[in-house]
């Protein structure tokens, strides 16, 4: 009895109290890790359904301000379907018909109803709910669909686009819808800082490869710029100059251009306009 070997308890009995408490300990932050982590995920599904909810506002404020230019340009085709439809039947009806003519205004009647189609499928694409439906996207095309949606309300303003397209981008992938929401809020941005102002009214739009591959897009305008006070809160949801703005516009670019692994900033080009750049990375760089 008096050899009796002391327990494990007896001779560790420190060390093992230290070995629970760490083992306590990491239990416990772990388990606060996960809850946390579960936490960050709810509030960043609640803030990605109200970003969604408020582009969706913003594309359907955007299709009211741009109502005028929509009915216009789907018109203007069927404007002129009518009249060469007209006018075939009148090369037909006529005592010796004139086939060719007839057959030219009928060419014309084809071509114009593929432009009413296309304008219709353009603007089906604009306000499509799937938009984070990604693939292959071509920047030029993005940017040509929303310059031929704000044609009307631009010339309205004696606004002069300049575009500028580097013809050899790499391939990218993304949301076409979003990434056209994108230029578009841009436009009509620089389209309200251009409209009052002297003329020549000018916009520029311009596409080009970045050096690490990517595609970048550029939108500037004549305007008045951006004071250097405001320059760093533009991006920030709410913030506005307007009297009817809604301050939503720039952040909701931003929250797609990240979403695009890309990048969005501003350049005030003092006295002289603002100029609108988001780059984008291709596929595989
Ligand atoms: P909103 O257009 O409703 O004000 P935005 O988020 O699109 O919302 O823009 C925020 C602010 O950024 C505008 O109120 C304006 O002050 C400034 N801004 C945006 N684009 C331009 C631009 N092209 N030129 C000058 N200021 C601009």
């Amino acid at each position: 009895m008096r050899f009796r070997e002391p327990s494990a308890w007896q001779i560790y009995r420190i060390q093992i109290l230290i070995v629970a408490a760490v083992i306590l300990l990491q239990a416990g932050s772990i388990t606060w890790l996960v809850y946390e982590q579960r936490r960050r995920l709810a509030a960043e599904l609640v803030t990605r359904e109200a970003m969604f909810e408020l582009t969706q506002m913003n594309r359907i404020a955007g299709a009211g301000e741009l109502s005028a230019s929509i009915a216009h340009e789907v018109n203007q085709p069927l404007a002129a379907i009518a009249l060469n439809a007209g006018a075939a039947l009148n090369w037909l009806k006529a005592k010796t018909p004139n086939l060719e003519e007839a057959r030219d205004a009928l060419i014309r009647v084809v071509s114009d109803s593929h432009r009413a189609g296309h304008i219709i499928t353009s603007l089906r694409a604009l306000f499509r709910k799937d938009t984070e439906q990604k693939g292959s996207v071509e920047i030029n095309k993005v940017i040509l669909t929303v310059l031929e949606l704000v044609r009307i309300e631009l010339e309205k303003y004696d606004i002069a686009v300049h575009t500028q397209f580097d013809d050899g981008l790499p391939p990218m992938t993304g949301s076409e819808v979003q990434l056209q929401q994108v230029v578009l809020n841009l436009v009509m941005n620089a389209k309200e800082a251009v409209q009052s102002a002297p003329l020549p009214r000018e916009l520029r739009v311009e596409s080009e490869r970045t050096a690490d591959g990517g595609v970048q897009v550029s939108v500037e305008d004549s305007g008045a710029g951006i004071s250097p006070s405001d320059l760093p809160r533009i991006f920030q949801p709410m913030f506005t100059t307007k009297p009817n703005g809604m301050g939503m516009g720039l952040a909701i670019c931003r929250s797609i251009v990240e979403a695009h692994d890309g990048r969005i900033w501003a350049e005030a080009r003092a006295g002289a306009g603002s100029a609108f750049r988001f780059s984008l990375p291709a596929d595989g760089t």
